[in-house]
């Protein structure tokens, strides 16, 4: 290791990697430190329940990572990372037996909302489609696309996309459509009639039609593996099992840079109240299930999905997330958000058996167990569904923040996805990657463009420190 190193990265998910192979990439000295014994972060596989089945205890659904720019512009493939696309990428059932879907197709997916509200899909997402990859790259490169690539299309997109879902949702007429852009919105824990959360709803169903909702083979560690191999190849040094808890425990560093949650940075780097404003939002329960088959949902459409969603209609969905992130309490009907890599992958688990994992939400640090409220839920829609569970591994708030201290609370997203935070986060700046210390940045889901594995904060933020880095 240089004496004096150009970058130290602290954290190891999917945006510190990427942070750090984009200054390796640039000819810059790095080491990343990782508190876990594993690269990973939130996208990571483990065998949580019985040998055999690798589960993704985060991340499973990748449509952010596959429609990544960041990511697309890296030999990921390379190093591992295949990307395995289920027949359907999101499906959405009802109680009725049949489902709504987000398919790569257009026509597929408004045909799947009822004749009444086919032609106002079709008129939502068509303008963007063509428009998508540099759309997509403008979006997730705010606010430091000081000069959009085409800003025309942004400008439209923010039309749309600025005043919250609700306002979106009223152009369908039935309730199909509105209950699944209700579902996708709360991908991101954020209330359905919070600004901006129109685009939140858009980007994941354009995301679908552009490039499918993938898992990657072998479990989500794989794009964190092609990462820290592709790091080591550039020259870059990976030390895990090292919880950073002082700035003195860092080599010295031209910049450092940080892949975890504002609170921890005040507190690593000395910045006392600097984010003391920065707020957390709801926290997650999540079940890891062992399966002995395939979930028997009633809708065919959902059994060849590899995301369901699990909500009755968008009332209930809201209801869902004003228990969890307004009134302090656990939903009675949670709305889950549910994978099943084993669709599209047959790794995963042993011939004939499954993984499956389900969330819902809760309020930030409950100590509670959702298991049997969400398993009532899944036997909704998939009756004798706990038949076929030959284990099950939960983790609720305290357990998702112990395994990883980016989630306080519990909060998936670090950081609540709902007022100007959803767009302005940590700090009202037009510099969000920049600290009160000129030499330490932050580049976490806490940063723009927030939540998801897509390394698009990683990226943003590890541009900031090249151009430091240059004019020093
Ligand atoms: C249950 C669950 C399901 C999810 N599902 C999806 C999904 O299907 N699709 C999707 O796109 N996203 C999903 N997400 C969200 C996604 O995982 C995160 O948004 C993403 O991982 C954030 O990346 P990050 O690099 O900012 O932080 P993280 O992935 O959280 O990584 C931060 C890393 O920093 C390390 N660290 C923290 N503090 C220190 C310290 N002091 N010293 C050293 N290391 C430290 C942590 O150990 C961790 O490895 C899910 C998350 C969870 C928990």
């Amino acid at each position: 290791m240089p004496s004096m190193l150009d970058a130290v990265v602290v954290g190891a998910g999917p945006n510190g990697l990427t942070a750090a192979v984009e200054l390796a990439r640039r000819g810059f000295s790095v080491a990343l430190f990782e508190a876990r014994d594993t690269v990973g972060g939130g996208a990571r596989t483990e065998e949580l329940t019985l040998p055999g089945f690798r589960h993704d205890p985060c991340s499973a659904a990748h449509p952010l990572a596959v429609n990544s720019p960041a990511f697309r512009e890296l030999p990921l493939d390379r190093y591992g990372l295949e990307w395995l696309h289920p027949g359907i990428p999101m499906a959405h059932p009802f109680p009725d037996g049949t489902a709504a879907v987000l398919s790569r197709s257009v026509g597929e997916t408004a045909a799947s909302f009822g004749p009444r509200d086919a032609g106002a899909y079709r008129r939502l997402v068509e303008p963007f489609l063509p428009k998508w990859d540099t759309l997509v790259r403008d979006f997730m490169s705010l606010p430091l696309t000081a000069l959009p690539r085409d800003p025309v299309t942004l400008a439209r997109f923010g039309l749309v996309g600025l005043p919250p879902s609700t306002w979106l949702t009223r152009r369908f007429r039935d309730e199909r459509a509105r209950t699944l852009f209700a579902g996708l919105v709360a991908h991101v824990m954020a209330p359905l009639n919070g600004l901006a959360t129109g685009a939140v709803g858009l980007v994941f169903a354009l995301a679908a039609h552009a490039r499918g909702w993938p898992v990657a083979r072998g479990g989500s560690q794989a794009i964190s593996d092609a990462l820290a191999a592709y790091l080591k190849d550039l020259g870059g040094a990976v030390h895990t099992d090292y919880e950073v808890k002082r700035l003195d425990d860092l080599p010295p560093a031209r910049a450092y840079v940080f892949d975890t949650s504002p609170t921890a940075l005040a507190r690593i780097a000395g910045f006392g109240g600097h984010y003391a404003n920065y707020r957390y939002g709801p926290g997650v329960f999540k079940i890891d299930y062992a399966l002995d088959g395939p979930v028997p949902w009633t809708a065919p459409e959902a059994r060849a999905a590899g995301t369901v969603q699990i909500g009755a209609d968008s009332g209930e969905i809201g209801v869902a997330l004003r228990a969890a992130s307004r009134e302090g309490r656990a939903p009675d009907a949670p709305f889950l958000i549910t994978v099943q890599p084993g669709v599209a992958d047959p790794t995963r688990a042993p011939a004939g058996r499954h993984v499956f994992w389900a969330y819902g939400h809760v309020p930030n640090g409950w100590t509670g167990d959702l298991t049997d409220a969400m398993e009532r839920q899944l036997e909704r829609y998939a009756p004798g569904f706990r038949d076929r569970v030959l284990a099950r591994a939960t983790a609720g708030p305290p357990e998702l923040a112990a395994r990883n201290a980016n989630y306080v609370g519990g909060d998936i997203a670090t950081g609540a996805v709902s007022g100007l935070q959803l767009l302005l986060r940590p700090k009202l700046s037009a510099f969000p990657y920049q600290t009160p210390h000129p030499a330490v940045f932050i580049c976490s889901s806490a940063t723009p463009p927030g939540p998801g594995v897509h390394g698009m904060s990683g990226h943003n933020a590890a541009k900031a420190v090249w151009r430091r880095l240059r004019q020093t």
